[in-house]
């Protein structure tokens, strides 16, 4: 429907050659632009690097009116405008580092007969709180000179989303104002859930949706226990591996990120920066720089160091320590080979960064259902983590509804590069002998175990066990088991919140992590009547 020619194709074809350069579309391009220009509502949806800006850029210089772009970073934004200069389009900025001369330079051109400038790129606290854009705005749209709005990284309009900012949930007053205006929103990220969300916030219910396969091909994904010399590990591959080459490090703490950079540049001159949200904004930038430029190889960071990074040749990613859920996971991790080329995205996993992360929830400010999300996106991504069986872009690409046959993990993931088969068996025993232990040793204690503990007394070891819990009923009844796959079996009891995971700060300050069995769980009951199966695919190693 959105293919096939339009009275703009011609134009289009010509532009995209003449300013950017490209001699061909990519997917899914010259469709959103049709549909946009036939002034539909229009959802854009295409990984890191698939060429989201073409979508819009393109467009805008069709017919008289301004496309006014809302994009939630200063940073973001002054990219994109000078990269618009170099190409000799004509775009401006309005945010709250615009000086009063660039201003009112903005101004008069809007008030032309035909206003010279095809894309102004707003932050969206113009939209929401400047009385003056709000006039400017309302008199371009009462003479037909207001194209469209472009909604980028759309996603922050989304609690559900990875990266909420509360001033997107004003944009909900184009549609009401600018009644007829159609909106693209474009994003990387999307679940379901957070899709649904951006429609319902930006009151587009029949937009136009275009999706394409978020498969990063070029990336291959590892998983790794992080063991005491997790950073001589790191280290050792880094200048053995990627010597010269840029990369990221995700640290949980700005401790974690001192640490690391320290490590590496003091002992073993690699040249390690650390970026987090403790630095002053100068030092920030400069790193940012210095890592651009490529005099600095390896940024450790935390999550503080995201959006707007774009940079094509990052080779690697490492994670030092588990991310809060999977969506960020793909986010942060999609940060490499934005170039097209072969990159590597290797995750460390461990309980104690877990129980961290856990603890970071609770102490965190907000609902209940907020913190019961979190800590189910925290379930779902240990899952991710301990499963030493599934293709990893399968189980990625699942959580974004997108199916995917793991005979095409190319390169092959760790998980794919296996030459045994892996086969589902039934643990439903065991999950219900899990959550029985667990009852009985939360009857005694008056406190639910740590998930060692309770994989302790099921496999049957007697070593560090309170007196009595080795003569429980179920007390080694899983003594055939994995203990990872034990880890595997309650990380989904957690998730479908059968067993509920309570936090507190241990006698050396470390966070403990206890299971509690939640009998009002619809799932609990359907475990205890036979109604549900847990099964999990393994690898007999
Ligand atoms: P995104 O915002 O989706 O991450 P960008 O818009 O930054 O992606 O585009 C990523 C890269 O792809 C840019 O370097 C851009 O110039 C390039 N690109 C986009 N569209 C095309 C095309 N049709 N042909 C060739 N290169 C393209």
């Amino acid at each position: 429907e959105w293919t096939g020619e339009f009275p703009w194709t011609y134009q289009l074809k010509k532009d995209n050659f003449i300013y950017f350069g490209n001699v061909s579309f990519r997917p899914n391009q010259l469709e959103s632009m049709n549909a946009i220009l036939s002034n539909r509502d229009v959802f854009v949806l295409m990984p890191t690097g698939g060429g989201k800006s073409l979508c819009y850029q393109l467009p805008a210089l069709w017919g008289p009116g301004v496309t006014i772009v809302v994009s939630p970073l200063i940073s973001l934004i002054t990219d994109q405008v000078s990269q618009l200069h170099e190409r000799g389009i004509f775009a401006a900025a309005l945010t709250a580092s615009t000086t009063a001369q660039v201003r009112k330079s903005i101004f008069d051109d809007l008030r032309a007969t035909f206003p010279r400038l095809r894309l102004l790129y707003v932050t969206p606290e113009r939209i929401s709180k400047s009385a003056m854009f709000h006039k400017y705005l309302t008199q371009l749209y009462n003479r037909n000179l207001l194209a469209r709005f472009v909604i980028d990284e759309a996603h922050c309009v989304s609690q559900w989303g990875h990266d909420f900012r509360p001033d997107y949930t004003q944009l909900k007053l184009l549609k009401r104002e600018f009644r007829g205006i159609p909106i693209m929103a474009l994003t990387a990220t999307a679940t379901v859930e957070v899709r649904e969300d951006i429609k319902v916030q930006l009151g587009i219910p029949n937009c136009v949706t275009f999706q394409q396969s978020f498969n990063r091909s070029n990336l291959t994904y590892y998983v790794r226990e992080k063991k005491k010399n997790a950073i001589q590990e790191i280290a050792h591959e880094i200048r053995d591996k990627y010597a010269r080459q840029c990369g990221i490090i995700y640290c949980l703490s700005q401790r974690d990120c001192e640490v690391l950079a320290d490590t590496l540049y003091r002992e073993y001159e690699i040249l390690a920066a650390p970026y987090h949200a403790g630095l002053s904004d100068e030092r920030r930038q400069l790193t940012h720089e210095d890592w651009m430029y490529g005099r600095v190889h390896v940024i450790c960071a935390t999550v503080a160091f995201g959006m707007g990074i774009n940079k094509g040749d990052v080779r690697y990613v490492y994670h030092y320590s588990m991310p809060k859920n999977i969506e960020g996971y793909y986010q942060e991790s999609g940060r490499a080979g934005r170039d097209g080329k072969r990159s590597d995205c290797i995750l460390y996993f461990s309980h104690a960064d877990r129980f961290r992360l856990l603890r970071m929830i609770s102490d965190s400010e907000g609902s209940q259902e907020q913190i019961l999300r979190n800590e189910q996106g925290v379930a779902k991504m240990a899952s991710y983590c301990l499963n030493d069986v599934e293709c990893r872009r399968q189980l990625l690409l699942a959580y974004f509804s997108e199916s995917f046959d793991p005979v095409h993990c190319n390169p092959p993931c760790d998980n794919c590069d296996y030459t045994e088969p892996a086969a589902e068996i039934d643990f439903t025993e065991h999950a219900l002998g899990l959550v029985k232990t667990c009852e009985s040793i939360q009857e005694e204690i008056d406190k639910g175990p740590t998930a060692q503990y309770l994989i302790k007394v099921y496999r049957g070891c007697h070593s560090g066990l309170k007196a009595g819990h080795s003569s429980l009923s179920n007390f080694g009844k899983g003594k055939e088991m994995k203990e990872a796959t034990c880890h595997r079996l309650i990380e989904d009891l957690i998730s479908c919140q059968v067993f509920r995971v309570h936090t507190e700060i241990g006698p050396y300050g470390q966070v403990m992590a206890t299971l509690q069995v939640n009998k009002s769980s619809s799932a609990y009951t359907c475990l205890c009547r036979g109604q549900r199966r847990f099964c999990l695919k393994t690898r007999a190693k």
